[in-house]
């Protein structure tokens, strides 16, 4: 054997012993392979231009589409929400996709719970796994407030989350008063962009009813929607307080994402408060970042709250400088000096 335990070869030396070469060679011949030759002539033919140019040609064809389903960019939404708990009613592999996901580009743990729903939920439908679902993550995790989404497996069947949350409320799982938005995610329809809205929409619907007052908060709301890099949230704070703009953030999941390093676990890190998430109703007008991530949800604000909604992209100088000259039209407030 050209491996042994007391001298382990590395792949790239061990592949070179004659044993692997002989059992290359048989497995090419076996297998039909190009001779070594072509090999050699097609990897020079892809550094050359015309190979180039046939890739830059390819009009069809979409690489690494970035598209995620529903359920990610929903519990992402709720994340930004003091206390909260997201809650994706299905399948449990599912969630334990979405914590990965989110983990591994954040590079910070992410906790969501899950229905798990198996194949008898899947047959007689998921109502069970809701209600204990629901008791066990309130008394287990004591959030504020549970989020509540949804994987394909309940949407296929067909599962009512609102009919679901009123008989698990009525069973004792949680009082009557917590709160539990929610918002159906079909992954089939749309992408994580969606569930973003839907969720974000959803928490509004629960937060703001009764909310509203006949004169506005001064403030503005801003909704970055599904950013994959956090540290716009913290520039837009500090553009905020130089500018000295009230606001409120929907939804503030900085912390959630890159929370500071103070040796303790925190389990929720939600920024915005759910009174400033109620009060949003009443801001004189709402900033979205993210045109295909916030339709819903400014279609809310806007009939519900009677707001104005724009949308801006501050990326580059360009728009940067839109967003700043727009902001300081609506506040009245100067662009200092430093932002200039
Ligand atoms: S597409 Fe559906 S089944 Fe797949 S991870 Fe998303 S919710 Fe689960």
């Amino acid at each position: 054997m050209s491996q042994n335990v007391d001298k382990i070869k590395d792949h790239f030396q061990l592949f070179q012993e004659p044993e692997y070469q002989e059992m290359f060679e048989r497995k090419r011949e076996f297998e039909g392979g190009p001779s070594k030759e072509e090999i050699e002539r097609v990897k020079e033919w892809t550094k050359t231009w015309e190979y180039r140019e046939k890739n830059f040609a390819r009009e069809a064809l979409t690489i690494n589409p970035a598209k995620a389903c529903q359920p990610l960019g929903a519990i992402f939404a709720a994340a930004g929400f003091e206390g909260t708990l997201p809650f994706v009613h299905g399948s449990q592999g599912c969630v334990a996709y979405f914590r990965s996901h989110l983990t591994r580009n954040y590079k910070e743990p992410f906790q969501a719970v899950s229905s798990s729903m198996t194949e008898d939920a899947a047959v007689f439908g998921g109502l069970k796994n809701m209600t204990d679902g629901l008791a066990n993550s309130y008394s287990l995790y004591k959030p504020k407030m549970i989020a509540l989404c949804t994987t394909c497996m309940a949407e296929v069947i067909g599962d009512d989350l609102g009919s679901f949350i009123t008989t698990s409320k009525n069973q004792g799982a949680v009082p009557e008063d917590f709160p539990v938005p929610f918002a159906h995610t079909p992954s089939f329809v749309g992408s994580h962009i969606t569930g973003y809205d839907n969720m974000l929409k959803g928490i509004l619907v629960a937060l703001t009813p009764g909310k509203k007052k006949g004169v506005t908060n001064g403030k503005i709301n801003f909704i970055p929607g599904f950013d994959p890099y956090i540290g716009n949230i913290r520039d837009l704070k500090d553009i905020l307080s130089v500018m000295d703009v009230p606001s409120t953030i929907l939804a503030d999941n900085a912390e959630s994402f890159d929370s500071p390093n103070l040796g303790e676990f925190k389990m929720y890190n939600g920024g915005t408060t759910l009174e400033e998430g109620a009060d949003s109703i009443n801001a004189k007008a709402t900033i979205s970042f993210q045109k295909y991530s916030t339709p819903k949800t400014l279609e809310y604000l806007e009939q519900e709250g009677g707001q104005t909604t724009l949308t801006y992209r501050p990326i580059g100088i360009r728009g940067t400088d839109e967003f700043l000259m727009g902001l300081s039209e609506l506040t009245g407030k100067a662009i200092p000096e430093e932002l200039e």
